[in-house]
Protein backbone atom coordinates (compact mmCIF):
# COMPACT_ATOMS: atom_id res chain seq x y z
CA UNK A 1 0.00 0.00 0.00
CA UNK A 2 1.39 3.32 -1.17
CA UNK A 3 2.09 6.36 1.41
CA UNK A 4 -0.39 8.24 -0.15
CA UNK A 5 -3.22 6.09 -0.40
CA UNK A 6 -6.87 7.35 0.18
CA UNK A 7 -5.35 10.81 -0.63
CA UNK A 8 -6.83 13.07 -3.16
CA UNK A 9 -4.51 15.92 -4.42
CA UNK A 10 -5.14 18.57 -7.08
CA UNK A 11 -1.73 19.42 -8.92
CA UNK A 12 -1.71 22.45 -11.10
CA UNK A 13 1.09 23.56 -13.61
CA UNK A 14 1.23 20.06 -15.83
CA UNK A 15 1.83 21.17 -19.34
CA UNK A 16 3.70 18.36 -20.85
CA UNK A 17 5.63 14.98 -20.00
CA UNK A 18 8.64 17.14 -18.82
CA UNK A 19 6.79 19.30 -16.60
CA UNK A 20 7.87 18.85 -13.21
CA UNK A 21 4.48 18.96 -12.00
CA UNK A 22 3.87 15.41 -14.34
CA UNK A 23 6.93 13.86 -12.06
CA UNK A 24 5.10 15.17 -9.10
CA UNK A 25 1.71 13.35 -10.58
CA UNK A 26 3.64 10.14 -11.42
CA UNK A 27 5.07 9.68 -8.05
CA UNK A 28 1.58 10.46 -6.05
CA UNK A 29 -0.18 8.36 -8.28
CA UNK A 30 2.52 5.67 -7.77
CA UNK A 31 1.65 5.73 -3.57
CA UNK A 32 -1.65 5.51 -4.01
CA UNK A 33 -3.31 8.91 -4.51
CA UNK A 34 -6.27 10.01 -6.38
CA UNK A 35 -4.72 12.73 -8.84
CA UNK A 36 -7.09 15.86 -10.19
CA UNK A 37 -4.77 17.70 -13.12
CA UNK A 38 -5.59 21.22 -14.35
CA UNK A 39 -4.36 23.03 -17.54
CA UNK A 40 -4.46 26.57 -18.22
CA UNK A 41 -5.94 26.80 -21.49
CA UNK A 42 -7.12 25.15 -24.55
CA UNK A 43 -3.78 24.58 -25.63
CA UNK A 44 -2.67 22.71 -22.95
CA UNK A 45 -6.08 21.02 -22.98
CA UNK A 46 -4.58 18.71 -25.46
CA UNK A 47 -1.47 17.66 -23.84
CA UNK A 48 -2.78 17.14 -20.28
CA UNK A 49 -5.86 15.31 -20.94
CA UNK A 50 -4.34 12.31 -22.41
CA UNK A 51 -1.49 12.29 -20.16
CA UNK A 52 -4.37 12.23 -17.40
CA UNK A 53 -6.12 9.16 -18.62
CA UNK A 54 -2.85 7.37 -17.97
CA UNK A 55 -3.08 8.27 -14.25
CA UNK A 56 -6.66 7.69 -13.92
CA UNK A 57 -7.21 11.69 -12.91
CA UNK A 58 -9.66 14.08 -12.95
CA UNK A 59 -8.81 17.21 -15.38
CA UNK A 60 -10.03 20.79 -15.21
CA UNK A 61 -9.60 24.41 -16.50
CA UNK A 62 -7.62 26.59 -14.14
CA UNK A 63 -5.75 29.70 -15.54
CA UNK A 64 -4.49 31.20 -12.40
CA UNK A 65 -4.93 34.38 -13.22
CA UNK A 66 -8.70 34.37 -13.33
CA UNK A 67 -9.98 34.45 -9.52
CA UNK A 68 -13.32 33.34 -11.31
CA UNK A 69 -11.76 30.30 -12.86
CA UNK A 70 -10.01 29.41 -9.50
CA UNK A 71 -13.51 29.27 -7.41
CA UNK A 72 -14.98 27.39 -10.37
CA UNK A 73 -12.22 24.68 -9.86
CA UNK A 74 -12.64 24.46 -6.52
CA UNK A 75 -16.48 24.11 -6.74
CA UNK A 76 -15.93 21.33 -9.52
CA UNK A 77 -13.33 19.44 -7.10
CA UNK A 78 -16.32 19.85 -3.80
CA UNK A 79 -18.57 18.39 -6.08
CA UNK A 80 -16.53 15.60 -7.56
CA UNK A 81 -14.54 14.61 -3.75
CA UNK A 82 -16.32 16.80 -1.08
CA UNK A 83 -12.71 16.84 0.74
CA UNK A 84 -8.94 17.52 -0.79
CA UNK A 85 -5.88 16.37 1.02
CA UNK A 86 -3.09 18.14 -1.23
CA UNK A 87 -2.50 21.18 -3.47
CA UNK A 88 0.56 21.01 -5.66
CA UNK A 89 1.35 24.61 -7.47
CA UNK A 90 4.08 24.32 -10.30
CA UNK A 91 3.26 27.79 -12.11
CA UNK A 92 5.60 30.26 -12.98
CA UNK A 93 5.44 32.64 -16.06
CA UNK A 94 7.55 36.17 -16.66
CA UNK A 95 7.58 37.43 -19.89
CA UNK A 96 10.23 36.04 -22.17
CA UNK A 97 12.18 39.35 -22.50
CA UNK A 98 12.47 39.81 -18.85
CA UNK A 99 14.01 36.59 -18.66
CA UNK A 100 17.57 37.97 -20.77
CA UNK A 101 20.19 40.10 -20.66
CA UNK A 102 20.17 42.98 -17.82
CA UNK A 103 17.83 42.57 -14.79
CA UNK A 104 17.84 46.71 -14.41
CA UNK A 105 17.32 47.08 -18.42
CA UNK A 106 14.72 44.45 -18.82
CA UNK A 107 12.69 44.28 -15.70
CA UNK A 108 9.18 46.51 -16.67
CA UNK A 109 6.53 47.64 -14.22
CA UNK A 110 4.55 45.42 -16.62
CA UNK A 111 6.89 42.24 -16.23
CA UNK A 112 7.15 42.84 -12.52
CA UNK A 113 3.91 42.53 -11.94
CA UNK A 114 2.97 39.75 -14.27
CA UNK A 115 5.61 37.83 -12.80
CA UNK A 116 4.70 37.94 -9.53
CA UNK A 117 1.25 37.87 -10.07
CA UNK A 118 1.28 34.27 -11.68
CA UNK A 119 4.54 33.03 -9.62
CA UNK A 120 3.60 33.86 -6.46
CA UNK A 121 0.00 35.42 -5.68
CA UNK A 122 -1.74 32.30 -7.44
CA UNK A 123 -0.37 30.27 -4.50
CA UNK A 124 -2.15 32.49 -2.04
CA UNK A 125 -5.36 32.37 -3.78
CA UNK A 126 -5.30 28.67 -4.71
CA UNK A 127 -4.50 28.11 -0.99
CA UNK A 128 -7.36 30.36 0.05
CA UNK A 129 -10.04 28.58 -2.67
CA UNK A 130 -8.58 25.23 -1.50
CA UNK A 131 -8.66 25.82 2.46
CA UNK A 132 -12.46 25.08 2.94
CA UNK A 133 -12.04 21.19 1.26
CA UNK A 134 -8.91 20.53 3.43
CA UNK A 135 -9.52 21.82 6.79
CA UNK A 136 -9.40 18.67 9.30
CA UNK A 137 -7.78 16.70 7.40
CA UNK A 138 -3.85 16.40 7.77
CA UNK A 139 -3.62 18.26 4.82
CA UNK A 140 -0.69 19.49 2.67
CA UNK A 141 0.39 22.71 0.53
CA UNK A 142 3.35 22.68 -1.93
CA UNK A 143 4.75 24.79 -4.84
CA UNK A 144 7.92 24.78 -6.17
CA UNK A 145 10.91 27.48 -6.11
CA UNK A 146 13.90 27.89 -7.63
CA UNK A 147 17.53 29.16 -6.18
CA UNK A 148 16.90 32.52 -7.71
CA UNK A 149 14.79 33.66 -4.83
CA UNK A 150 18.21 33.50 -2.52
CA UNK A 151 21.11 34.28 -4.80
CA UNK A 152 21.21 36.21 -8.12
CA UNK A 153 21.73 34.38 -11.50
CA UNK A 154 22.43 35.00 -14.82
CA UNK A 155 18.95 35.55 -16.94
CA UNK A 156 16.70 34.43 -14.19
CA UNK A 157 16.44 37.97 -13.21
CA UNK A 158 12.79 38.99 -12.13
CA UNK A 159 12.20 35.60 -11.55
CA UNK A 160 13.99 35.61 -8.93
CA UNK A 161 12.17 38.37 -6.90
CA UNK A 162 8.95 36.42 -7.63
CA UNK A 163 10.83 33.42 -6.18
CA UNK A 164 11.66 35.20 -3.09
CA UNK A 165 7.92 36.75 -3.00
CA UNK A 166 6.89 32.54 -3.37
CA UNK A 167 9.20 31.64 -0.51
CA UNK A 168 7.96 34.09 1.81
CA UNK A 169 4.45 32.90 0.82
CA UNK A 170 5.12 29.35 2.01
CA UNK A 171 5.99 30.66 5.21
CA UNK A 172 3.10 33.16 6.16
CA UNK A 173 0.45 30.96 4.66
CA UNK A 174 2.47 27.94 6.92
CA UNK A 175 1.79 30.43 9.78
CA UNK A 176 -1.73 31.15 9.33
CA UNK A 177 -2.96 27.79 8.35
CA UNK A 178 -0.69 25.68 10.56
CA UNK A 179 -3.47 25.98 13.53
CA UNK A 180 -5.90 24.23 11.44
CA UNK A 181 -3.41 21.31 10.98
CA UNK A 182 -2.38 22.39 6.87
CA UNK A 183 0.89 21.92 6.29
CA UNK A 184 2.34 24.69 3.44
CA UNK A 185 6.11 23.69 1.98
CA UNK A 186 8.52 24.10 -0.97
CA UNK A 187 11.14 22.30 -2.87
CA UNK A 188 13.48 24.34 -4.96
CA UNK A 189 14.43 22.13 -7.43
CA UNK A 190 17.67 22.00 -9.37
CA UNK A 191 17.28 23.03 -13.09
CA UNK A 192 15.25 20.86 -15.09
CA UNK A 193 14.83 21.29 -19.02
CA UNK A 194 11.02 21.91 -18.93
CA UNK A 195 8.70 24.01 -21.71
CA UNK A 196 8.84 26.62 -18.79
CA UNK A 197 12.99 26.84 -17.93
CA UNK A 198 13.31 26.43 -22.07
CA UNK A 199 12.10 30.65 -21.65
CA UNK A 200 15.37 31.37 -19.55
CA UNK A 201 17.99 32.54 -21.98
CA UNK A 202 21.60 30.53 -21.35
CA UNK A 203 19.22 27.24 -19.36
CA UNK A 204 21.89 24.72 -21.07
CA UNK A 205 24.99 26.44 -19.46
CA UNK A 206 22.94 26.01 -15.67
CA UNK A 207 22.50 22.40 -16.85
CA UNK A 208 26.11 21.73 -17.43
CA UNK A 209 27.20 23.52 -14.66
CA UNK A 210 25.06 21.71 -12.25
CA UNK A 211 26.37 18.34 -13.94
CA UNK A 212 30.02 19.57 -13.67
CA UNK A 213 30.20 20.92 -9.78
CA UNK A 214 27.41 20.03 -7.32
CA UNK A 215 28.07 17.22 -4.90
CA UNK A 216 26.41 14.74 -6.80
CA UNK A 217 27.60 15.22 -10.23
CA UNK A 218 24.53 15.13 -12.18
CA UNK A 219 21.23 17.31 -12.63
CA UNK A 220 17.83 16.26 -10.67
CA UNK A 221 14.86 14.13 -12.49
CA UNK A 222 11.45 14.67 -12.39
CA UNK A 223 11.46 11.27 -10.42
CA UNK A 224 13.60 12.66 -7.33
CA UNK A 225 11.46 16.19 -7.88
CA UNK A 226 8.12 13.91 -7.55
CA UNK A 227 9.34 11.58 -4.72
CA UNK A 228 10.38 14.56 -2.55
CA UNK A 229 7.09 16.48 -2.99
CA UNK A 230 4.97 13.05 -2.63
CA UNK A 231 7.11 12.62 0.67
CA UNK A 232 6.59 15.95 2.01
CA UNK A 233 2.75 15.84 0.86
CA UNK A 234 2.37 12.76 3.20
CA UNK A 235 1.72 12.30 6.18
CA UNK A 236 5.56 10.57 6.81
CA UNK A 237 6.36 14.83 7.22
CA UNK A 238 3.39 15.85 9.32
CA UNK A 239 6.08 17.33 11.86
CA UNK A 240 7.30 19.51 8.61
CA UNK A 241 5.81 23.19 7.59
CA UNK A 242 6.95 26.12 6.66
CA UNK A 243 10.31 24.72 4.94
CA UNK A 244 11.80 25.17 1.44
CA UNK A 245 13.38 21.40 0.83
CA UNK A 246 16.44 21.90 -1.80
CA UNK A 247 16.28 18.75 -4.35
CA UNK A 248 19.10 20.42 -6.28
CA UNK A 249 22.56 17.32 -5.85
CA UNK A 250 23.59 19.56 -3.40
CA UNK A 251 23.98 22.38 -5.47
CA UNK A 252 23.04 25.04 -3.00
CA UNK A 253 25.65 23.76 -0.09
CA UNK A 254 28.42 24.25 -1.91
CA UNK A 255 30.65 27.79 -1.59
CA UNK A 256 33.15 27.74 -3.95
CA UNK A 257 32.45 25.52 -6.99
CA UNK A 258 34.96 24.26 -9.81
CA UNK A 259 35.92 21.02 -10.52
CA UNK A 260 38.64 18.89 -9.21
CA UNK A 261 38.41 16.18 -11.93
CA UNK A 262 39.25 18.95 -14.72
CA UNK A 263 42.82 19.01 -13.28
CA UNK A 264 42.96 15.60 -12.85
P1 LIG B 1 6.35 23.77 -17.19
O1 LIG B 1 6.37 24.73 -18.34
O2 LIG B 1 6.21 22.35 -17.51
O3 LIG B 1 5.25 24.19 -16.14
C1 LIG B 1 4.88 25.53 -15.91
C2 LIG B 1 3.39 25.50 -15.78
O4 LIG B 1 2.89 26.80 -15.44
C3 LIG B 1 2.68 25.08 -17.08
O5 LIG B 1 1.86 23.96 -16.82
C4 LIG B 1 1.85 26.29 -17.42
O6 LIG B 1 0.62 25.93 -18.03
C5 LIG B 1 1.62 26.87 -16.04
N1 LIG B 1 1.12 28.22 -16.10
C6 LIG B 1 1.72 29.35 -16.56
N2 LIG B 1 0.85 30.39 -16.49
C7 LIG B 1 -0.30 29.89 -15.96
C8 LIG B 1 -1.56 30.45 -15.63
N3 LIG B 1 -1.83 31.75 -15.82
N4 LIG B 1 -2.52 29.64 -15.10
C9 LIG B 1 -2.27 28.32 -14.87
N5 LIG B 1 -1.09 27.74 -15.16
C10 LIG B 1 -0.13 28.53 -15.71
O7 LIG B 1 7.71 24.07 -16.40
P2 LIG B 1 8.25 23.54 -14.99
O8 LIG B 1 9.71 23.82 -15.07
O9 LIG B 1 7.78 22.18 -14.71
O10 LIG B 1 7.65 24.58 -13.96
C11 LIG B 1 6.91 24.20 -12.82
C12 LIG B 1 7.39 24.97 -11.60
O11 LIG B 1 8.69 24.51 -11.25
C13 LIG B 1 7.51 26.48 -11.82
O12 LIG B 1 7.11 27.15 -10.64
C14 LIG B 1 9.00 26.65 -12.01
O13 LIG B 1 9.46 27.96 -11.70
C15 LIG B 1 9.50 25.63 -11.02
N6 LIG B 1 10.90 25.26 -11.17
C16 LIG B 1 11.38 24.85 -12.37
C17 LIG B 1 12.73 24.51 -12.50
C18 LIG B 1 13.27 24.07 -13.82
O14 LIG B 1 14.49 24.12 -14.00
N7 LIG B 1 12.46 23.62 -14.76
C19 LIG B 1 13.57 24.58 -11.38
C20 LIG B 1 13.04 25.00 -10.15
C21 LIG B 1 11.71 25.34 -10.06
Amino acid sequence: MGFLTGKRALIVGVATDRSIAWGIAQAMRREGASLALSYANDKFKERVVPLAETVSALTLPLDVSSDAQIATAFEHLRHEWGSLDILVHAVAFAPREALAGSFIDNTSREAFQIAHDISSYSLTALTRAAVPLMVGRAAAVLTLSYLGAVRSLPSYNVMGLAKASLEANVRFLAADLGPRGIRVNGISAGPVKTLAAAGITGFRKMLARVAEVAPLRRNVTLEDVGNAAAFLCSDLAAGITGEILYVDSGFSTVGMSFPLEAEG
